[in-house]
């Protein structure tokens, strides 16, 4: 979907809401934001750089505003019915001039500090009202590109979990390992990982977000590698568990209930099922089988120009699930202190089904 279209359909969710324009972008960090906190701003656009704020009129006419360092970036990548703003100072205080009328901005994604700017640059009779998730709700669905640039960014990761599994784990430290699969995605054309690559092994495994660490790999190891690329702006987000070597039969059996609990979910997850109903099926094998207590974190989450996105599944979740979300499956048993075990596919949502942008394999794989 071109940005045009996307301006229109952004600007007909201005005019439902009843303000007259919307402000897209990152303030908190205005000129200098992330990738996650600049995410509304470059799937409205096309823009890559990290500075820069969009206002929204209800037509649809958008109003784009970076600084210098961005001038030319922004007028090769931005299309021609955007008025591409250089700030002359500020950003905030250079969008708080062109403001006019009911203005909405995400609470999410505003600082008090640069709410306080807005407010003070804003001609008299401007109106600033909270409007949350206006974009998010619209970048959550992916159009057939963004399912193409995200299925493209899975195989990248697939690639590199296919020579990880030939080249093996044992005897390399989780650090070694993690660094292999940054400087891999990059070789294999990512613009680099969609986070810090997870690799833990051993009682690490139990910690769902552990940094990989000096630990060397060995025989009898569980293994938890999480990673995910970014390709053409797009991320990707996959786990596996391997085993090195020969695992315990606790391990194996842990591990059987992990998967069936995957399958479960991967097998109800399609458009109109609730984010919590999908949690659930994972979320109930894993307690029949005695791990109930081990699996602390949500199913899964949406995944696009930023690897966390909307919709969650999880208990707490309020999403009901639409065709077109690109969303993760990721059950896990974390036995503190021994091992943890996780298994994580990315998924597209559809109107019977799903379609699974994961392809490695998921039975225990026992590596050298
Ligand atoms: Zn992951
Ligand atoms: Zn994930």
């Amino acid at each position: 979907m071109a940005s045009e279209e996307r301006a229109e359909r952004l600007g007909a969710r201005i005019a439902e809401r009843g303000i007259d324009a919307l402000i897209v972008g990152d303030l908190v960090h205005p000129g200098d934001s992330g990738r996650d906190a600049i995410a509304d701003v470059s799937w409205l656009s096309g823009f890559t750089g990290s500075s820069g704020l969009a206002l929204v009129d209800a037509g649809g006419a958008c109003t784009f505003i970076t600084d210098f360092r961005y001038a030319e970036r922004a007028g090769a990548e931005l299309p021609d019915g955007f008025e591409l703003v250089i700030a002359d100072r500020n950003l905030v205080e250079t969008l708080a001039d062109r403001l006019e009328g009911r203005v909405g901005f995400d609470p999410q994604a505003t600082s008090v500090r640069e709410l306080r700017r807005l407010r003070d640059g804003a001609p008299d009779g401007v109106e600033l009202l909270e409007d949350e998730g206006a974009v998010g709700g619209l970048r959550r669905v992916k159009d057939a590109a963004e399912i193409e640039a995200i299925a493209a960014a899975s195989e990248l990761t697939d690639a590199v979990y296919a020579e990880l599994e030939e080249a093996g784990l044992g005897g390399r430290s989780e650090r070694d390992i993690g660094l292999w699969i940054e400087r891999r995605m990059r070789e294999l054309g990512a613009s680099g990982p969609a986070f810090p690559p997870i690799v833990a092994a051993g009682p690490n495994g139990s910690l769902p977000h552990a940094e990989p660490g000096d630990r060397v790999i060995a025989a009898g190891d569980l293994v938890v590698v999480d990673i995910g690329a970014i390709l053409d702006g797009y991320c990707s987000d996959c786990t596996r568990t391997y085993a090195c070597g020969e695992v315990g039969d606790e391990e194996r059996e842990v591990y059987g209930l992990v998967l069936a609990a995957q399958l479960a979910a991967l097998d109800g997850l399609r458009a109109g099922a609730s984010g919590r109903a999908v949690d659930a099926l994972a979320r109930d094998h894993i307690a029949a089988g005695g791990h109930g207590e081990r699996f602390g974190h949500g199913l899964g989450h949406g995944v696009g120009i930023a690897v966390h996105e909307p919709p969650r599944l999880s208990k707490r979740s309020e999403d009901q699930l639409l065709a077109g979300d690109v969303v993760t499956v990721e059950p896990g048993v974390y036995v503190p202190g021994r091992f943890g075990i996780r298994i994580e596919d990315l998924a597209v949502v559809t109107d019977d089904g799903h379609r699974n942008l994961s392809s490695r394999p998921k039975q225990l794989l026992e590596l050298s």
